[in-house]
C-alpha cells in the first residue's frame, strides 16, 4: 500500500510513501505521520492511500518510494469529510493544501510538547482500609461524601496534609492516581443554567423552518438548503439557535455556532454555557494554548458537542456534524485576511453539505450575497419580522452636521439635540450607548499654518496620536514615534489633531455633563483579558450612564436599560475605497441603533452626518426595512457588474523595490485583459474585465509598496483558471510576493 502526504511545508505537492506491513492495520488518512524527507525526518498528513497494483509494475517510481516511519497519533486529525473540506478550500482559493491544512488546526495541536494537564486526584475505595485512625476514618468519610476530589482541593477543604492521604492510600480506603485536569477557559466565570423560553408565534414559526434543515435521525432533511434567518435585532434569534440545537443535541449529532471574533465575549458563551453546560466548548483567540488544546481534545473526544467561536471553528472535528449557525453572517471577520483566504460562511455552507448537516446563516443585516441566494431560492429564507414581545424598534433621527457646523461656526463632537437627548436619559436614570466609527482616521497631527500631516515612513498611513503615552502610533506596522516639535516643512509649532477619537470625546463628554459616569472601550482599554466583560459587567449592573466605544459595542449586546444611542461619526465608513461601502455602512448602523430598546422602555437613536442623503444614511434612518435598502443596493450592484452578480477577486503584488512591484502588475494587467478579450469574444459578452494596475489604497506596508490588479467575471473559477495560466507562463522573482484573493471582500 501506499500513502500520498502533504509535509509540513508550503510546496503544494504531495509525496508518496510506501506503508510497511507492519502498518497497514493502522494507518488511516487524516493522521499525522513520520517520514524522511530529503535526509531529514518531517510530519506530514496521511491525504490518501492507494493499493499498490494501483501503480503499473515496471513503473520504476515504485522502486524508489520511500517508506513511512511511524504514526504520529493513532487518532487522526481530520476525517475523511474534513480532509476533502480542506482540500475543496485549497482549491477554491487557490493556496497550497499544507498551509490550509495549518489553518484548520489550532497550533497548539500540532506542538510537539503538548499534553494534558494532570493532577493528582483522590478516590475512595470500597474498602474499608486497615487500621485507619479515628481521624482518618472522619476524613474517609468526608471524602465519600464529596465523591473524591483533587488532593489540593481536599487537602486544602479538609485540613489535612498529602502525607495523610498517602498513608490512608498505602492503607487500602484510597486511591491516588493522576489525572487530566481541564483548563478551562470560563473557570471562575458564573454560568447560570437557563431553561428554553417560551417562543412567540413568529419564533416558533422561524425554528419549524429551521429544523426542516437538520437531517431526521437515520434520514435525510425535509429541506436541506441552507437557511438565512433574517431577523430584526432584539428577534430572539439566539432563543431560535439555542432550541435548534438542543433538538440537534437529542438525535445525536453536534453544533457549530459561528460568532464574529468581537463578539465572541463572556457575555455570548454564557448564553451558550448556560443551556448546554459543560457539553461547550470554546474557541477564541484569548485563550491559552492549554485551554486550547484541552478544548480541541473535548471536542474531538465527544466530551464536548456544542462549539461556540470564530470563523476557525468552522473546522472543528465534532463526531456527527447536525448543524452550523453562522451569526452575524454578513460579518466581515468570517474572511480571513491571509492564506487562505476563506470566508467561513462559504466554507460552512460546503462543510455542512459534505456531512449532511443543516446551515443557519442568521442576521439583521444578511450580507447582499447570501440575501441574492435567498432570492434565487438557492437558500431558504426564514424572517422574523417584530421584536419579541412586541417591543418596538427604536425612532431613528438623522443629525445633519453640515447645519450643525453652519449654525455653531464649527463641526462639534456633539450635536445639540444629541446633547438633549443624552440630557434627558441622565435625567430620567437611563442608559445611553455613544458610538464612533473608526474606520475612518481619527487623531491625525496636522500642521495648523501648512497642512503638513505625520505620516508612517515605511507605511502610507498616518500616524495616530495617543494621548496616554503621548507619542505617535502607525496602527498598520505597530511603529511609533515622538511628538515634533516642529512642523518639518514650515517650522511652525502648532499642531491640531483632526479626527475624533474616543479618549477625545470622552474629555468632551465630560465637559458638558460633569457628573455622568462614563465608561470608554475600545481597543486601548480592553488589552487586558477580561477588561472587555468587566466594562460590560459594569455597564449592565448600572454602575454607569454612559458607554462609549467604537466598532466592538456595535453587536449583540443586550443591554435593557439602554433606551438612547448616538452615533457620532455615521459617514467615516462610507468614504472606503470598497465596492461594499455603502452596504457596511448600513449595517453598522442598523446593529448600533439595535441596541437601543431592547427591553420595555423604547428606544431613540441619533445620526450624526456630514452626508444625510446617501442611500446608506437615508435607508438607516427610514422604517423601509433591510428588504427595502437591499433592493436599491442589489439593482446598483448588477448595473455595475459588481458582487453578488459578478465575482470579483484581486491580485496585489508587494516588493520593497517600488519598479517591481509596478512592473509586474503591469505584467498580469496585461495579460489578463489579454486573456479577457478572449474569453468575452466567445461569450459575446464583456463579463470578464480586468482593471488596470494601479497603487493599492494601501499604497505601502511595512516597507513594501503595494500595488493591485481587480478581476471581475461570473464565477471563481475563470478567474483561478487564468490567474494559474500566467503564475504558470511568468514565474514570479523572490523578491516579489503575490497575494491573490478570490473573494476579496474589500481593496485595502
Ligand atoms: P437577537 O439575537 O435576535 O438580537 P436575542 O436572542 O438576543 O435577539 O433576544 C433579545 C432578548 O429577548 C433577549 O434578552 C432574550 O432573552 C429575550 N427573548 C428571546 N426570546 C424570548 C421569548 N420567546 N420570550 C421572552 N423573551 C425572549
Ligand atoms: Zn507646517
Ligand atoms: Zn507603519
Amino acid at each position: 500500500m501506499q500513502v500520498s502526504v502533504a509535509i509540513d511545508l508550503a510546496l503544494d505537492r504531495l509525496f508518496t510513501y510506501l506503508v510497511p506491513v507492519e502498518l497497514t492495520e493502522k494507518l488511516l488518512v487524516g493522521q499525522l505521520l513520520r517520514v524522511p524527507f530529503g535526509g531529514r525526518i518531517v510530519r506530514g498528513f496521511a491525504m490518501s492511500l492507494k493499493d499498490d497494483a494501483d501503480v503499473a509494475d515496471g513503473d520504476e517510481r515504485k522502486f524508489k518510494l520511500k517508506p513511512v516511519m511511524a504514526i504520529e497519533d493513532a487518532s487522526p486529525f481530520f476525517s475523511p469529510k474534513l480532509l476533502e473540506l480542506v482540500k475543496w478550500i485549497a482549491g477554491y482559493t487557490s493556496s497550497p493544501i499544507e498551509t490550509t491544512l495549518k489553518a484548520a488546526l489550532p497550533a497548539a495541536v500540532l506542538k510537539p510538547t503538548m499534553k494534558p494537564k494532570e493532577l493528582l486526584y483522590v478516590d475512595a475505595r470500597d474498602d474499608a482500609g486497615e487500621d485507619l485512625t479515628p481521624q482518618q476514618q472522619k476524613l474517609l468519610a468526608e471524602i465519600r461524601r464529596v465523591g473524591g476530589g483533587w488532593m489540593q482541593q481536599l487537602v486544602r477543604e479538609f485540613k489535612t496534609s498529602p502525607s495523610t492521604l498517602r498513608a490512608m492510600a498505602e492503607k487500602g480506603a484510597l486511591e491516588i492516581a493522576p489525572r487530566a485536569q481541564r483548563r478551562d477557559p470560563l473557570a471562575g466565570r458564573s454560568v447560570m443554567p437557563t431553561r428554553p423560553l417560551q417562543l412567540n408565534d413568529e419564533q416558533a414559526a422561524a425554528l419549524k423552518s429551521v429544523m426542516k434543515a437538520v437531517p431526521v435521525e437515520g434520514g435525510a432533511a425535509a429541506d436541506p438548503r441552507p437557511v438565512l434567518l433574517h431577523g430584526v435585532t432584539g428577534s430572539g434569534k439566539t432563543e431560535i439557535y439555542l432550541q435548534a440545537i438542543a433538538s440537534v443535541l437529542e438525535t445525536g449529532r453536534d453544533a457549530i455556532v459561528l460568532v464574529p471574533e468581537i463578539a465572541l465575549t463572556p457575555q455570548t458563551v454564557r448564553r451558550f454555557a448556560g443551556r448546554f453546560g459543560e457539553q461547550v466548548a470554546v474557541l477564541h483567540s484569548a485563550l491559552s494554548d492549554g485551554e486550547r488544546y484541552d478544548e480541541w481534545q473535548r471536542i474531538r473526544t465527544g466530551a464536548a458537542r456544542v462549539v461556540v467561536g470564530p470563523r476557525s471553528a468552522v473546522f472543528a472535528p465534532v463526531r456527527s456534524l447536525g448543524l452550523i449557525v453562522v451569526d452575524e453572517e454578513h460579518d466581515p471577520s468570517y474572511k480571513q485576511g491571509e492564506t487562505p483566504r476563506y470566508h467561513a460562511r462559504d466554507v460552512a455552507v460546503v462543510r455542512a453539505r459534505l456531512e449532511g448537516a443543516a446551515v443557519v446563516l442568521g442576521s439583521a443585516t444578511p450580507s447582499l450575497e447570501s440575501w441574492r441566494n435567498a432570492q434565487t431560492g438557492k437558500y431558504a429564507l426564514v424572517s422574523v419580522k417584530n421584536r419579541v414581545t412586541g417591543r418596538t424598534l427604536p425612532a431613528v433621527h438623522l443629525v445633519n452636521m453640515e447645519e450643525e457646523a453652519a449654525r455653531t461656526g464649527h463641526a462639534p463632537i456633539f450635536s445639540a439635540p444629541l446633547l438633549d437627548a443624552i440630557h434627558l436619559r441622565l435625567e430620567r436614570g437611563e442608559q445611553t450607548i455613544l458610538f464612533l466609527n473608526r474606520r475612518g482616521y481619527s487623531r491625525v497631527l496636522e500642521c495648523q499654518s501648512c497642512g503638513w500631516t505625520a505620516q508612517c515612513p515605511d507605511c502610507s498611513v498616518p500616524y495616530t496620536y495617543h494621548q496616554a503615552d503621548r507619542c505617535l502610533r502607525c496602527h498598520v506596522c505597530g511603529g511609533w514615534t515622538h511628538l515634533p516639535s516642529e512642523c518639518p516643512d514650515c517650522k511652525a509649532g502648532d499642531f491640531s489633531y483632526t479626527g475624533v477619537g474616543t479618549q477625545r470625546a470622552e474629555a468632551a463628554l465630560k465637559r458638558c455633563f460633569a457628573h455622568a459616569r462614563v465608561l470608554r472601550m475600545d481597543a486601548d482599554s480592553t488589552s487586558r483579558r477580561f477588561s472587555h466583560d468587566d466594562i460590560l459587567s459594569t455597564f449592565r449592573a448600572g454602575k454607569a450612564d454612559v458607554l462609549l466605544g467604537t466598532q466592538m459595542i456595535a453587536k449583540g449586546l443586550d443591554f435593557p436599560n439602554v433606551t438612547l444611542v448616538g452615533v457620532l461619526n455615521a459617514d467615516t465608513s462610507l468614504n472606503r475605497p470598497d465596492p461594499r461601502a455603502s452596504e457596511r455602512t448600513y449595517q453598522l448602523l442598523a446593529q448600533v441603533s439595535g441596541r437601543a430598546g431592547r427591553a420595555e422602555k423604547p428606544g431613540e437613536v441619533y445620526l450624526q452626518t456630514f452626508s444625510p442623503d446617501a442611500p446608506a444614511i437615508a435607508a438607516a434612518a427610514s422604517d423601509r426595512g433591510f428588504a427595502a435598502f437591499a433592493e436599491d443596493e442589489l439593482a446598483a450592484r448588477r448595473e455595475a457588474y459588481l458582487p453578488p452578480f459578478c465575482r470579483l477577486s484581486t491580485l496585489v503584488f508587494r516588493a520593497t523595490d517600488e519598479a517591481l512591484a509596478s512592473a509586474w502588475a503591469e505584467l498580469y494587467a496585461k495579460s489578463l485583459a489579454a486573456w479577457a478579450a478572449k474569453f468575452n469574444s466567445s461569450h459575446g459578452a464583456a463579463l470578464f474585465r480586468v482593471s488596470e494596475s494601479a497603487e493599492a489604497p494601501l499604497a505601502k506596508a511595512e516597507g513594501w509598496f503595494r500595488y493591485q490588479v481587480v478581476i471581475r467575471a461570473p464565477s471563481t473559477k475563470d478567474i483561478v483558471k487564468a490567474v494559474k495560466w500566467i503564475e504558470a507562463e511568468r514565474p514570479a522573482p523572490k523578491e516579489l510576493r503575490i497575494a491573490f484573493d478570490v473573494d476579496a471582500i474589500d481593496l485595502a
